[in-house]
């Protein structure tokens, strides 16, 4: 397509997609060795959308995030975030997108292990340098929004995994990204904190308007999502 990163400015930008993929292919070269991740991945995914990839480990999940989320580059193909051409984005306008468009999400949660709940979400408020009182505002109606008002003062630590990854999402949130990018962020949590927290990320993309791309490999959780796009030894496939 000739049209992408042409999203902005032109007046269709709330009905147009929000992510453009197109024909991304991924090898990682170890050595002599080549392992394809990706071939030829091609999709769209609009606002307010709730997309989830599944896939069997190894098919090339993680690293179809990575490259939708301006972390890493693809061989070939491109994408467009907000109508920004993220695959040919320089190296400091990209870390501008990933701070003030794209929330991530990752399974192990990443939050920093001495800071209280309220501190971690706080992180990318100060990051953007948002004066303490609006920052407090916020950090405080993001806790609220995952149900976690009364854990503010509360250590990683002193949290169950469910409530980590709240405040994981809460901190993805911080900066009203457009695009929440969420790689298995129920992969270390039982099946009944998995299920609420994908509800709550249901109920976000819903609220928010966000646009949400979900890695899992979790049947149980496809239900909740809009549309469920299949990799398969890097390529994507029509799910069964
Ligand atoms: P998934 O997230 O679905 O488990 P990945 O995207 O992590 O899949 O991996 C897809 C394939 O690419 C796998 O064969 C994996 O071993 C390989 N791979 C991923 N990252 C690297 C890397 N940095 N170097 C070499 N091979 C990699
Ligand atoms: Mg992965």
């Amino acid at each position: 397509m000739s049209d992408l990163g042409d999203g902005r400015g032109n007046g269709l930008g709330t009905d147009g997609p929000l992510v453009v993929v197109e024909g991304l292919s991924k090898t990682y070269r170890k050595g002599r060795r080549k392992v394809t991740a990706l071939r030829e991945v091609s999709f769209q995914a609009f606002p307010g959308e709730l997309v989830a990839v599944r896939g069997r480990s190894g098919s090339g999940k993680t690293t179809l995030l990575n490259l939708v989320g301006g972390l890493d580059r693809p061989d070939a193909g491109r994408v467009a975030v907000d109508g920004r051409p993220v695959t040919d984005l320089p190296e400091q306008e990209l870390a501008g997108l990933r701070r003030d468009v794209i929330g991530f999400v990752f399974q192990s949660f990443g939050l920093v292990p001495v800071l209280s709940a309220a501190e971690n979400v706080g992180v990318p408020l100060r990051l953007a340098r948002l004066p303490a009182r609006e920052r407090e505002d916020r950090v405080r109606t993001l806790l609220a929004l995952v149900g976690l008002r009364d854990h503010a003062e509360q250590r990683p630590y002193e949290l169950s995994g469910g409530q980590q990854q709240r405040v994981a999402i809460a901190r993805a949130l911080a900066n009203r990204p457009r695009l929440l990018i969420a790689d298995e962020p129920t992969g270390q949590l039982d099946s009944e904190t998995a299920r609420q927290i994908m509800e709550l990320l249901r109920a976000l993309v819903h609220d928010q308007g966000v646009t949400a791309v979900v890695a899992t490999h979790d049947l149980s959780l496809m239900a909740l999502a809009d549309r469920v796009l299949e990799l398969r030894d890097g390529r994507l496939s029509a799910p069964a």
